[in-house]
């Protein structure tokens, strides 16, 4: 790697979804391993605090980030095992993860049809354990490469190791900031068979892959702002799951809470977004940031005026606590405060 491919005092606006000004101390593309290895040693030798973005779909990046931000750009797709049942394909962390999406329904791989039109990279993906209409990249998940970012060690995690959870994993919470994620492994299945659970997926009688993946399509079309077009971060709050008892209790006084019963039986997750709408404030659109629960999705809040990440944190603040005034659950963001 040439000193040169460090850039300084990068804006970073154009890198995330959320469109916040932000600027980077300095910034690296990672293109392939050697950039990567060459950048964490120059970090190194300042004495210089690294952290790695991928397509910044989940992230409210402050105005000024110091230390080396690198943005994940690894390429490559690998077949790396098959029997009759499965083919395992390794990606690099910096494709696309919706293109993969396309590609392995294209080759006769399937599991990933419900996890269609999800930005980001596939080096992120197993960071919030991606999710979607009732299927997790935990299904589909083999192995993970990572390269630790304070000594530049390269390990492989499987599964257990990875502590997946709800929107969670140990890359979200022990571990937050210290991996970069370069290959994951993927096991997916040679016979296309559907999962249709989610309520808007079940009267599809999709035929094939690229059918369901189109529907899949269409339904997020139908509710989620382009983030291209109106700057967003994707759910803006994780779905709180909360005491069973206490969910029952509050179904009394709003029987139409949506409730889901966790594995456990001992706890549900309750949607977010009904608890937004439910406290006034779907398409609440603050007067003079613009900043707001989008009116057909109230968990998603759109940045249409590209303002300051502390203008979202503020309005962020102002729902939750609207939310926890009306049923007593608290609601934390799902998008990490970046750095
Ligand atoms: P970034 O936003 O760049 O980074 C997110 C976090 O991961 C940061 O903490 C970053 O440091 C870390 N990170 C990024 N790359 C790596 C790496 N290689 N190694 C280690 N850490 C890394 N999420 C869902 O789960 N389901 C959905 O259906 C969904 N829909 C969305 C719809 C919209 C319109 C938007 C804007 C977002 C949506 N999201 C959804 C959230 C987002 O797409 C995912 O979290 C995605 O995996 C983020 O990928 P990214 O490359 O943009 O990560
Ligand atoms: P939705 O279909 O309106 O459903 C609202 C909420 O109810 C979802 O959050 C979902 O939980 C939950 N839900 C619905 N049916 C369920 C079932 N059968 N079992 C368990 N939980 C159920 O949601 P949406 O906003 O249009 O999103 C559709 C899917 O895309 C969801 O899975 C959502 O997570 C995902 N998505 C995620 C993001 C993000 O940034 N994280 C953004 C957009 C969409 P879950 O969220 O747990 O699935």
């Amino acid at each position: 790697m040439s000193r040169s491919s460090i850039r300084t005092q990068v804006d970073l606006q154009p890198f995330h979804t959320l469109a916040c000004p932000s600027i980077a101390e300095y910034a690296v593309t990672l293109t392939d391993d050697s950039v990567l290895d060459s950048a964490l040693t120059w970090a190194k030798e300042q004495g210089m605090a690294v952290q790695v973005i991928g397509e910044g779909s989940n992230i409210v990046p402050l105005d000024y980030v110091p230390g080396l931000t690198m943005i994940n750009r690894l390429s490559g797709v690998r077949l790396v095992g098959q029997t009759n049942e499965h083919i395992d394909v390794r990606v690099s962390g910096g494709v696309s993860w919706h293109w993969l999406v396309l590609f392995c329904s294209a080759q006769g791989w399937y599991g990933l049809e419900n996890l269609a039109l999800i930005p980001g990279t596939v080096g992120a993906a197993p960071v919030q354990n991606i999710g979607a209409y009732g299927v997790e990249l935990c299904d589909v998940f083999l192995q993970l490469e990572a390269v630790d970012i304070h000594t530049g060690t390269r390990r492989t995690f499987n599964s257990a190791d990875c502590q997946f959870g709800y929107r969670a994993s140990v890359f979200k919470g022990k571990d937050a900031g210290r991996w970069i994620i370069t290959a994951v492994t993927l096991r997916l299945s040679r016979f296309f068979q559907p999962n249709l659970s989610y309520g808007p997926l079940a009267t599809l009688q999709p035929k094939t892959s690229a059918q369901l993946i189109q529907s899949v399509i269409e339904v997020r079309q139908s509710k989620l702002p382009n983030p291209a077009l109106i700057p967003n971060a994707g759910s803006f709050f994780t779905n709180p799951i909360i005491q069973l008892e206490q969910a029952q209790a509050l179904q009394q006084d709003y029987p139409a809470l949506p409730l889901y019963p966790t594995a456990d039986g001992k706890h549900a997750k309750v949607a977010a977004g009904w608890l937004i709408e439910q406290a006034g404030l779907r398409g609440a659109y603050a007067p003079d940031t613009g900043i707001g629960p989008y009116e057909k999705q109230a968990l998603v809040l759109i940045n249409p005026q590209r303002m300051a990440a502390s203008l979202v944190m503020s309005r962020a603040q102002e729902i939750a606590d609207a939310v926890h005034a009306k049923f007593g659950i608290a609601i934390t963001p799902e998008p990490r405060f970046f750095p």
